[in-house]
């Protein structure tokens, strides 16, 4: 395993980390939870291997993962680092800070976690709730007592608040989504790590779009790799700004697939890592030509949301990413989002699209494509 230092908190972080949203899970008692037969062996395999920062948070695997990871990790406490997290859309008072930390310290097992974070702020909420409800002066209070040893944030905004949030001089590290695929937060986090912050990205592979890409999608990128995966990987790790990636495993296959790749964390670097930069720029820029994805369009009197089909036939068309951009297409027309057929042909989405896109015209197209993938 290779490790890196962690910004400037003293600590040396593996480069793959384990997200524990996604652990293995079973039915029992009529409900859905942790199959810990399968999760306790996989989590200390992970520190046999060297993985030593485990991430989970109160409502992960149906409120259990922190659980699980509490009692496989326990035995290995002072090797392992901790990440777990404030829920924020259930705090709504100073005193709830205390309440989930003491909860989540007794749910982990154990009497510190190193890397507390406020769980997918944006900077309202920052505003609002952080310095609102003075939770501020609650954490100083758990670092000054040892419930907690480093501050931190899951970062769900636009790109610059993260650089404001930094700015706070509050924060040890941040948690943010970042691929190939998906740079916008790639500045903040260079201005995050050059401020002494450690970065952990997650989402490395897209949610598992990027897994799925096959040869279409490496055939779009010079740098040899056997698989998506690789390549998304050594990706991540070759951004210099970049502390640690999560990924969420759920068999030993894909553990040790991991741990064999992040042996190669260290080997894209420099001039091979500014090529793929470049490569996935041109790949942005001929997205955009398209659809930016602005979502000017988002104001159909009929609930279609056409940027959503132009998005994915982009992720299909542009990046070769066709298999995930069918699942997402068919999630988004689940959700009533692109009932194309209810289309009136009113052009309001059109007026508005920068890209002059003929919209109903597209949508039918788009949709006959995705249709036709089935
Ligand atoms: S043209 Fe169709 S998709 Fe566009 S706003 Fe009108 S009804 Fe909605
Ligand atoms: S307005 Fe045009 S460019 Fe913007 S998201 Fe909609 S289709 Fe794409």
């Amino acid at each position: 395993m290779k490790y890196r230092n962690f910004g400037k908190s003293g600590e040396r972080i593996s480069a793959l980390g384990f997200g524990c949203m996604r652990l293995p899970m079973m039915e029992k008692d009529g409900r859905e939870t942790v199959n810990d037969e399968l999760a306790i062996p996989l989590l200390r395999r992970a520190v046999e291997l060297g993985v030593n920062y485990f991430d989970t948070a109160c409502g992960y695997c149906n409120g259990d993962s922190q659980y699980t990871v509490g009692r496989a990790l326990k035995p290995f406490r002072d090797q392992v680092l901790i990440s777990t997290k404030l829920p924020m859309p259930e705090v709504h008072c100073t005193e709830d800070f205390d309440r989930f930390l003491d909860a989540s310290l007794e749910r982990l097992d154990t009497d510190h976690i190193d890397f507390y974070h406020f769980h997918g702020i944006n900077y309202a909420c920052y505003e609002e709730k952080i310095l609102g409800y003075g939770l501020i002066d609650r954490a100083e209070r758990a670092l000054a007592d040892g419930r907690i040893r480093h501050l931190s944030f899951s970062f769900h905004d636009a790109a610059p608040r993260m650089k404001t949030l930094c700015d706070t001089d509050l924060f040890s590290s941040v948690l943010c989504q970042y691929n190939l695929v998906d740079r916008k937060n790639e500045e903040s986090m260079a201005y995050c790590a050059g401020n002494g912050m450690g970065v952990v990205v997650m989402g490395p592979l897209g949610g598992g779009n990027i897994t799925n890409g096959g040869p279409e999608f490496l055939k779009k990128f010079s740098l040899p790799a056997k698989t998506p995966a690789e390549l998304a990987l050594k990706f991540v790790w070759g951004n210099p700004s970049v502390s640690c990636a999560l990924s969420g495993m759920q068999t030993l296959e894909e553990l040790e697939e991991n741990v064999r790749l992040a042996e190669f964390a260290d080997t894209v670097g420099g001039e091979a890592w500014n090529k793929l930069v470049g490569e996935s720029d041109e790949l942005m820029k001929l997205a955009d030509l398209y659809c930016t994805g602005c979502r000017y369009c988002d104001v159909c009197p009929r609930g279609i949301r056409p940027f959503a089909a132009m998005i994915e036939y982009n992720r299909m068309h542009v990046w070769g990413l066709a298999e995930g951009a069918r699942a997402r297409y068919g999630r988004a027309k689940a959700r009533g989002e692109l009932n194309i057929i209810d289309c009136i042909g009113c052009g309001a989405c059109s007026e508005r699209c920068p890209q002059k896109l003929d919209i109903p015209t597209e949508l039918d197209r788009i949709d006959r494509i995705f249709s036709d993938l089935k």
